[in-house]
């Protein structure tokens, strides 16, 4: 099975993916965990990256595709895999369509006011890349016993920019795969688990 989870930051992409990568045994790929993880290991992409993503914008789409298209020959993508925050632009969807099918495109929609909450109460683990809220966990320190961090770019001005960015490049693509017969809109205002079944009982139609 072939995924791509559509939707602006914030809306849940990363917690969903994670849940249906590991019971469909497909890769989970997020292109922005893969630039943090460059970041860390203090590569040349990852130094090019940081100040794009600090501030909010995108990274360019060259960069993005020749990362994409080395991480799904990997032997854990031979199931098939679930894309996050990927694509991003209606370029990087055409070049999509040139090196893979897809199957369903999730879009998780979710009210604005709901994101900047959800945006600020995240925290991350310095060390592994695992995800927190502080809604769910008060600790300052990761399972793997690293300390939790916010991102630079979930502090309120990136996110606002963040924002912005997607509704001027991100968002032409529920259009986009509205036409291709692929999107399946599914609401991301609600727990986890009901939006986890919302996911799921697309794939049982
Ligand atoms: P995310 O973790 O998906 O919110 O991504 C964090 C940041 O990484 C974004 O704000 C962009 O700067 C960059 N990024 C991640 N994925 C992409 C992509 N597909 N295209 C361009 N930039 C990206």
């Amino acid at each position: 099975m072939k995924l791509i989870f559509l939707g602006p930051p914030g809306a849940g992409k990363g917690t969903q993916a994670v849940k249906i990568a590991q019971s469909f045994q497909i890769a989970h790929i997020s292109t922005g965990d893969m630039l943090r993880a460059e970041m860390r290991e203090g590569t040349q992409l990852g130094n090019e990256a940081k100040s794009l993503m600090e501030r909010g914008e995108l990274v360019p789409d060259d960069v993005i595709l020749g990362m994409v298209k080395n991480r799904i020959q990997k032997e854990d993508c031979k199931n098939g895999f679930l894309f996050d925050g990927f694509p991003r632009t209606i370029a990087q969807a055409e070049a999509l369509e040139a090196i893979s099918a897809i199957d369903y495109v999730i879009n998780l929609d979710v009210p604005a006011e709901t994101l900047i909450k959800r945006i600020s109460g995240r925290r991350m683990c310095a060390s592994c890349g695992a995800g927190y809220h502080v809604s769910t966990y008060a600790g300052e320190t990761c399972k793997c016993g690293a300390a939790l961090y916010q991102r630079e770019d979930d502090k309120e001005d990136t996110v606002r920019n963040r924002l912005v960015v997607y509704e001027r490049s991100t968002k032409p693509l529920i259009e986009y795969y509205t036409k291709k017969g692929l999107l399946h809109t599914v609401n991301g205002n609600a727990d986890i688990e009901q939006v986890d079944a919302a996911i799921r009982s697309v794939f049982a139609k």
